[in-house]
């Protein structure tokens, strides 16, 4: 008998129709003679809904509070879906993140799992219970409920598989498995059988929303079989895998991009030692994460510093230049919300050169102006202006044919 641990997004319990074709599929598994750990996302839609009532009282919410409020979008499916499967006559017991002990530190809105105990959900188990638990929210050294960040139902899933030593985590969604990029962007993309932990984390930390980041660093440090299926569609999705060794590699297994950027540029700043550190210091310090970072050759004694912000962060952040660029004598601060980041991403790139190049000529050929790049060993990112996404993707989608099986030519 094996341990399964499903967890099922929010479009797929977005109605009671849905959550009973959930009930459905956990009570098959629990048929077949599996031991079942199903995590529910909110209802779709929930979760901003309750975001956007918590705006309506503060544009900047206490965050503990806040969380005790996204927290009950969950609540509400985990009991919606255990009765569910009572009704169907197969044992069944909701709990939320706290009532199983997923202990995290104390960062609300963005809390990290520091460990789980997994008494309760083993005890239900034994019970021949189908263990239904709350994806997204835990609990601090204080009692205190905390939540993990958009998307966090997905690591949810991932640390309990983790815990409980599961045989499977399977990430069941409104799509059928992980794409060369974002099918509702480019129809033609092409579901992969498998993608590497290391090209999947960085597809996630470059904007592909399909699996939270911390999700994929989980599985990939307890070595969690990971899959992304259908809630919809039967099929096999795709599997995260480690490398293996004499495995044709793609050179490109997909395309990221990321709306939420913002970019920032201070020009004429004093070109001497310690201007990016006086420039970033108080960034940091209001908390604002910084993404890619380019300062121009110095001329005149003077250059220009841009960087990129979430766009959430934007108006905060050309606060903190502002009076930063007045301390240093700047001549200017610039700023645009309207750019995102597009990425192409392949272990495969290691062992070639010319795929920035290629990447370069497919967006020039648009006449789409690249506004930053920035590399790595297997990416190459560029920020680009927010018309162009579509039009960019698409052109790098076919550029690289990514369509095709054999694709990545170039
Ligand atoms: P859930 O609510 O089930 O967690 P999400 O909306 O978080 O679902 O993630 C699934 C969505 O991720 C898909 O609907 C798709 O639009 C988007 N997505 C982005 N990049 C990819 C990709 N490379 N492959 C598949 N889906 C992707
Ligand atoms: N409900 C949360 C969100 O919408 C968590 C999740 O769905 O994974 O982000
Ligand atoms: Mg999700």
């Amino acid at each position: 008998m094996s341990l399964i641990v499903q967890k099922y997004g929010g479009t797929s319990v977005g109605s009671p129709e849905r959550i009973e074709n959930v009930a459905g599929k956990a009570a098959a598994f629990r048929a077949q003679g599996h031991d079942v750990v199903v995590v529910v996302s909110a209802m779709s839609g929930e979760t901003n809904r309750l975001v956007a009532l918590a705006g309506a009282i503060d544009d900047q919410p206490d965050s503990r509070e806040l969380d005790v409020l996204l927290s009950t979008g969950e609540q509400v499916t985990i009991a919606l879906l255990a009765m569910a499967l009572k009704k169907r006559g197969v044992a069944a017991r909701s709990f939320t993140g706290g009532q199983v002990h997923i202990r995290t530190d104390s960062a609300h809105n963005k809390a990290r799992i520091v460990d789980i105990d997994k008494q309760r959900v083993s005890a239900a188990l034994a019970a021949g219970e189908v263990v239904v638990v709350a994806g997204f929210q835990g609990v601090d050294d204080s009692g205190n409920i905390t939540t993990l960040g958009r998307g966090g139902s997905d690591t949810t899933a991932v640390a309990l598989a983790a815990a409980l030593s599961a045989d499977e985590c399977q990430i069941y969604t409104d799509v059928d498995g992980v794409y060369t990029t974002d099918p509702r962007v480019v129809p033609e993309a092409r579901r992969l059988d498998r993608i590497t932990f290391e090209e999947m984390l960085e597809m996630a930390s470059l904007g592909s929303k399909v699996l939270q980041i911390r999700a994929v660093e989980f599985a990939g440090k307890y070595d969690v079989p990971l899959r992304v299926l259908s809630s919809f569609e039967e099929g096999e999705g795709t599997l995260i895998t480690y490398e293996e060794e004499g495995m044709e590699q793609a050179l490109i297994s997909g395309i990221a991009f990321n709306r939420d950027e913002a970019k920032l540029t201070v020009l004429g700043v004093p070109d001497h030692p310690g201007v990016a550190h006086r420039i970033l210091g108080p960034v940091g310090a209001a908390n604002i994460e910084v993404d890619m970072i380019i300062q121009n050759v110095g001329a005149d004694g003077t250059t220009d510093f841009t960087f990129t912000v979430h766009r959430n962060d934007f108006v905060r952040a050309r606060e903190v230049l502002d009076s930063v660029a007045a301390e240093l004598g700047a001549r200017q601060v610039d700023g645009d919300d309207k750019i995102v980041k597009v990425s192409l991403v392949g272990v495969g790139m290691r062992s070639h050169a010319g795929i920035a190049s290629r990447m370069f000529e497919i967006l020039a050929d648009e006449g789409i102006n690249i506004r930053m790049i920035s590399t790595s060993e297997i990416k190459v990112s560029v920020v680009i202006d927010e018309k162009y996404l579509e039009l960019g993707v698409r052109a790098l989608h076919t550029g690289f044919e990514l369509a095709q099986e054999a694709g990545t030519n170039i």
